[in-house]
């Protein structure tokens, strides 16, 4: 076993991997830029050392650093993580050729299954399913579009370089086809810098099951499935282990199917096979097809530990450092059932764009495994995924482990930036979704009822108010400590209210529209004679109630003043990221709805458009700029000043 290994990551990805080295005794090395010099990981770490900016070209992608870091400290070994550099196989050549151990699989390995096209020509000669389609090298347009008929609509373009959903596109009808194809190889060239694609029958209403695989170089061995067909914009939100509805006889198959696919490259460490599954009709054998392998530990690993009591950081530490697999298939059983919900700093209502913040109150249930690789009082910065946590739950059957996540869901403390959190729990309570009737339009065709703001609580704000006046803890100045009898006004920005205490733990709120009888009794609060669940939390950032659904109020700040009206002057960039690309320079006329600048955040693009027709004055942005929230980009000119 490696005494010292290097961690090439950040995040929760980084803390998890250094959780199982402090258990096997293995000393670590923690890599940050300068934006994550106060992380938790970081913190973790034996030692640490920084490698350049915050930018992940100027860091975490830089393999020559990492590599240096790994050198200077005598670490023996670099553990990729996910994302980053852990499916870059010339990383790899050069980790091996430094003389270290890359724990992952061989540069061979990821080359093979590195673009879409050729591991699915492998796969089929291997003898696994793949989606009926075309990815042949032939990228003629007009060749093209006639395989897209031969295939038969709906299809879906895919960029043989992709991942994260980028460079897809579904072509429903063969009139659409050129225009898809042609923003398909854009946004592939942009992202993966090759534009090639290939074209997959589209499979309507199917499930994503993926299947965890584990080889030592010669054997594999399959860890069963999981289905995240919970999806937005095929990204994944909430994964489980095993598949609902999943058969013995399927599972056989499906195993087997993957044992074949990580024995063919002869696969060593962790991988996913990917598969898309038509289950209109239950899961059948015959209807699942390979999609993609994924050569690293996967996001969603901790549902498959739970079910099978593996720990697959430990197994890749292992294999790594020259071990055969610790298990024979045989040896692998599933136990109940797991869920992971990944937690996000992003405003669902305004189209789940990520968000930033100091999280100035972060606390998480003792009931669920939590990966995380934040603290209460980190910040979520613009150069990362926002991702705040992953809130994973384990039990005896399907039913119990989802209200186990759905309890843990409510019971998630976050203040300081917006969250995913309430979307989460509408997902937990969805009819279909309880009853296992998962696909991967789930989410697109409820997103209304899942998204919908609910109605505004009052009792929950009486609840902030009191905390805000400081009147929330009840054994320090309420409960069996009288509350001094008193009414005062607390403001807070938006709004403002009356609180008069009554008595001992006894208070009334008055809103503007209602008033609302508070008592503090055996160990809960109690609004107008309800018990609730609701927490009351005082921070730095303010005042919030915790139970189910979350509010925060921010004490009134007399500097603080309505944000400036731009009359659709100004475009403001509508949340962290990276400017991809301006269209427009100082002097251009343009019309509204005209494209003005692509900003690139949370591995999507998003286009910014000009909200009027007008005469650009300015230009505040370039493209490669990290912008904040907020920042201006583009200025449009008001009238007089065209007139000048
Ligand atoms: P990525 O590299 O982005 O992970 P994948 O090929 O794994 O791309 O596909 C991501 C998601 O896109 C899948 O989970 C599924 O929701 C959807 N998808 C992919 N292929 C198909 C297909 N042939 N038919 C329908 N949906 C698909
Ligand atoms: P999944 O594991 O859900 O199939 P992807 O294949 O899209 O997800 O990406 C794997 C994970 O890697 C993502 O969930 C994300 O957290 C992380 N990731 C993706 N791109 C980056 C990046 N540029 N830098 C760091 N992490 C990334
Ligand atoms: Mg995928």
């Amino acid at each position: 076993m490696f005494e010292k290994i290097l961690i090439a990551n950040r995040g929760e990805i980084a803390a998890r991997v250094i959780d199982t080295c402090r258990r096997m005794g293995v000393a670590t090395v923690a890599v940050y830029s300068e934006a994550d010099a106060a992380s938790r990981h970081v913190a973790m770490a034996d030692e640490a050392v920084l490698i350049g900016g915050p930018a992940p070209r100027d860091s975490y992608l830089r393999g020559d650093a990492i590599i240096q870091a790994a050198l200077d400290t005598g670490a023996q070994a670099i553990h990729p993580g996910y994302g980053f550099l852990s499916e870059n196989p010339d990383f790899v050549d050069a980790v091996t050729d430094a003389g270290l151990v890359f724990i992952g699989p061989t540069a061979d390995a990821i080359r093979k299954m590195g673009l879409k096209d050729a591991a699915k020509a492998l796969m089929e000669q291997a003898g696994v399913p793949v989606v009926p389609g075309y990815h042949g090298a032939d990228q003629d347009p007009a060749h093209l579009a006639r395989q897209a008929e031969r295939i038969g609509y709906p299809v879906l373009i895919k960029a043989v370089a992709g991942g994260g959903g980028k460079g897809m596109r579904l072509v429903e009808r063969p009139q659409d086809f050129q225009d898809a194809l042609a923003s398909a190889q854009g946004e592939a060239q942009t992202a993966f810098g090759n534009p090639a694609v290939l074209i997959e029958k589209y499979i309507q209403q199917p499930r994503h099951i993926e299947v965890q695989v584990f080889g030592d170089g010669t054997r594999a061995v399959h860890l069963f499935e999981r289905d995240c067909s919970l999806q937005r914009r095929h990204q994944k939100v909430i994964e489980e282990a095993p598949a609902p509805g999943m058969t013995p006889e399927m599972r056989k198959v499906m195993g087997a199917a993957a044992v074949r696919a990580a024995e063919a490259i002869r696969y060593r460490g962790a991988g996913t096979i990917e598969f898309i599954v038509d289950g209109s009709d239950g899961l059948r054998p015959d209807r699942f097809w390979f999609m993609e392998m994924n050569t690293r530990l996967q996001v969603e690993h901790p549902v498959t530990e739970l079910i099978t009591g593996v720990d697959l950081v430990e197994w890749q530490l292992r294999v790594a450092s020259g071990e055969f697999l610790p298990k024979r298939q045989e040896d692998l059983h599933i136990n109940g059932h797991a869920f992971e919900a990944r937690l996000y700093a992003e405003d669902v209502p305004a189209g789940f764009l990520p968000a930033t913040g100091q999280l100035a109150h972060l606390a998480f249930p003792e009931t669920a495994r939590i990966e995380t690789g934040v603290r209460p009082g980190d910040t979520i910065s613009p150069w990362y995924d926002p991702m705040i946590a992953k809130i994973v739950t384990h039990g005896a059957t399907r039913a119990i482990a989802l209200r186990a996540l759905e309890s843990a869901l409510v019971d998630t403390e976050v203040a300081g930036t917006t969250t995913n959190l309430e979307f989460l729990i509408a997902l937990t309570r969805h009819p279909g979704f309880r009853k296992g009737q998962v696909d991967t339009g789930l989410i697109g065709r409820d997103l209304e009822t899942l998204t919908a703001a609910a109605a505004p609580d009052p009792r929950a704000r009486a609840l902030a108010v009191l905390g805000l006046a400081g009147l929330d803890d009840p054994n320090v100045r309420g409960g069996i400590t009288l509350w001094q009898p008193l009414r005062r006004t607390v403001a807070w920005q938006g709004g403002q209210a009356v609180v008069e205490v009554l008595g001992p733990g006894a208070a009334r709120v008055t809103l503007d529209d209602s008033s609302h009888d508070i008592l503090w009794r055996g160990d809960r609060w109690w609004v107008d004679g309800s018990p609730r669940r609701s927490r009351i939390i005082n921070h730095a950032a303010g005042t919030s109630v915790f139970g189910g659904r979350s509010l925060t109020l921010v004490p009134a700040d007399p500097l603080d003043r309505a944000g400036a009206e731009t009359g659709g002057g100004l475009t403001l960039s509508p949340m962290p990221g990276l400017v991809k690309a301006i269209f427009v320079a100082a002097g251009d006329q343009v019309a509204a709805g005209d494209r003005l600048a692509v900003l690139e955040a949370m591995k999507m693009e998003h286009t910014l458009t000009a909200a009027r027709d007008g005469t650009v004055a300015e230009v505040l942005a370039s493209a490669g700029d990290q912008v904040e929230a907020g920042a201006p980009l583009i200025r449009l000119a008001e009238d007089e000043e065209t007139a000048a």
